[in-house]
């Protein structure tokens, strides 16, 4: 299912709840103040793990987070979650995905190490002498 995105009303006013009326545009995730610095309108739970797409995404689905402070290290986890969370539904569905071979050439057979040759020690009896 396709990705929703914020509808530039709804951005809009995402925007204006992170603006500050003194220091301008803060994150709302650590509230650091931005000014300048790029931001990026935040999925608060992953669009992907939505099921009910249907519903139109509103102010409160988003959350205005810089992209230095908080948007990059949110957006690796999300990419860790959405994938467990569609190998769970797989397993729950009975799916199986199917294994794809490495297709990286094997490594080249190694050849065999040589047995190296050794000087023979004296045997050594098993069993000891006993006395008669
Ligand atoms: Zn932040």
């Amino acid at each position: 299912m396709a990705r929703r995105e914020f509808t530039k009303t709804v951005y809009a006013q995402i925007v204006k709840r992170a603006l500050h009326p003194k220091d301008g545009i803060c994150c709302e995730g650590c509230g650091l103040v931005l000014g300048a610095k790029p931001y990026h309108i935040d999925h608060t739970i992953p669009d992907a793990l939505q099921i009910d797409k249907s519903r139109k995404l509103t102010a409160d689905d988003g959350k205005l987070l810089g992209v230095e402070c908080c948007h990059k290290p949110k957006t690796a986890d999300d990419v860790a979650v959405i994938a467990e969370a569609k190998r769970r539904e797989e397993r729950h569905l009975g799916m199986k995905r199917k294994t794809q071979p490495i297709k990286s050439a094997p490594f080249a057979r190694s050849e065999k190490p040589q047995r190296q040759a050794k000087a023979e020690l004296p045997r050594r009896s098993l069993y000891r002498e006993t006395q008669p």
